[in-house]
């Protein structure tokens, strides 16, 4: 179904959250937000509780570095009450909008400035200005320590690190002339996001219904133009420089090209610049059952969720390693696993032609060598696509595969190469 232009638009985004759940085939999904894709132990442990309670046992990855619990009963209170005592849902007004990402190894190792802590200073700004509660539930923050990483993941608005003590504002991917030291880079988005809602309420050229900055004609320019005039938002006496037109900018990493080089997503044991080791590791098709919850909560006080379904420990116990081996999580950089994700399809999406995650489990059970980077989807609206360059493999009515222009009869037929299998 095409995405309604803003014009045409006549309701608010429907992005779900755990007070306002979507109704899907196998009852209510509800998304918990965590802004910096922060979670700790004790927060696990209540969400494994949920799952296995509640929902369908499970706890699902997002794309956006968030967890989605499904299969639930519709306005249960006592998953709003037990998610709410653990403080996943600190601001109700504000609970679909708190989407934010960093860069998941920043302070661990890489990146031109430390933006660990910047997240949840984000979102409480967020939460604590009332007019940002009408943000569209799609409308996401980024703050990328430099390295490109969260940048490639479309944001609306983007803090970028250019060095340890200075980065820049960019809008729907278009680098602005606001820059501001790391400390200041909630105060400048959240001025920016109260801009674009004021540019959506003026309505010009029929953006009034938009979702994201980059349907607002002319954002960047009109952003940057009305923060330089009046630095609005931004704390009195701190700093808010803008560049000399005409200087250069500084060398920013295009974001998806240097996520090439430098995956955004590490499997396997990270070598921290403190000298300790941290632990990248992943949940197959980005699922983590009760137990696999309870095991992470078990090797680490806290877990850094991805956006690219992958999970990171930046202080692992001395034996999580093998501990979460044994939970099933993927450890090594070349498993099969890592280069397989799927939309929900069947049965949580009424939709689906096929339950084309179990289709995957099937080939991962028989998988050995490379496999092509392939997200396999029920129909051809192709949710939960990555960013990165992939093949679709869609499912057909008939039970078949659609792989390019051809259709084969299954999907193990589908991810055989053949020599054509590059987007
Ligand atoms: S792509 Fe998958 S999740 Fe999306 S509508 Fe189709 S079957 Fe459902």
């Amino acid at each position: 179904m095409p995405t309604p232009s803003p014009a045409a638009r006549t309701r608010a985004d429907a992005c779900p959250g755990v007070l306002a759940p979507h109704d899907a085939a196998d009852g209510a999904l509800a998304r918990v937000r965590l802004p910096g894709g922060v979670v700790a132990a004790a927060q696990l442990r209540v969400l494994a509780a949920c799952a296995e309670e509640l929902g369908d046992g499970a706890v699902h990855l997002t794309s956006r570095g968030n967890l989605q619990l499904r299969g639930l009963v519709r306005e249960d209170p006592r998953l709003v009450s037990r998610l709410g005592a653990a403080g996943l849902i600190p601001a109700p007004s504000h609970e679909r909008v708190r989407n934010v990402l960093a860069s998941p190894l920043s302070g661990i190792t890489g990146g031109r400035a430390d933006v660990r802590g910047l997240a949840r200073a984000l979102d409480e700004a967020l939460c604590a200005h009332p007019a940002l509660a009408a943000l569209p539930g799609r409308f996401l923050f980024a703050l990328d320590d430099g390295r490109g990483d969260v940048a490639a993941e479309q944001p609306d608005l983007c803090w970028v690190a250019e060095a340890p003590d200075h980065g820049s504002l960019q809008v729907a991917g278009v680098p602005t002339a606001l820059a501001c030291a790391p400390g200041d880079a909630p105060a400048l988005l959240v001025a920016a996001a109260e801009v674009f809602l004021t540019l959506r309420e003026e309505g010009r050229a029929g953006c009034a219904g938009a979702w994201r900055a980059a349907e607002v004609p002319g954002a960047p320019a009109r952003i940057a133009a009305a923060l330089a005039d009046d630095h609005a938002g931004v704390p009195a006496g701190r700093e808010l420089r803008q560049r000399k037109s005409g200087a250069p900018a500084p060398d920013l990493p295009a974001g998806r090209e240097l996520r090439q080089r430098e995956s955004g997503a590490p499997v396997g044991p990270i070598p921290r610049a403190d000298g300790g080791v941290a632990l990248g590791l992943a949940p197959v098709l980005g699922e983590l059952s009760a137990a696999q919850l309870r095991g992470l909560a078990a090797a680490a006080p806290e877990t850094i969720v991805t956006p690219w379904r992958t999970l990171v420990l930046p202080d692992p116990a001395p034996d999580a390693h093998q501990r979460l081996r044994t939970h099933g999580f993927v450890l090594a950089a070349d498993a099969p696993a890592l280069a397989l994700s799927a939309c929900a399809g069947r049965p949580g999406c009424a939709k689906s032609h096929a339950d084309v995650r179990a289709d995957v489990r099937a080939v991962l059970a028989q998988a050995g060598g490379d496999l092509p980077r392939v997200h396999v989807v029920g129909c051809e609206r192709r949710c939960g696509a990555p960013h990165e360059p992939h093949l679709d493999v869609v499912a057909l009515a008939d039970g078949s595969y659609a792989v390019h222009d051809r259709t084969v009869p299954d999907l193990r037929t589908a991810l055989t190469p053949t020599g054509d299998t590059t987007a």
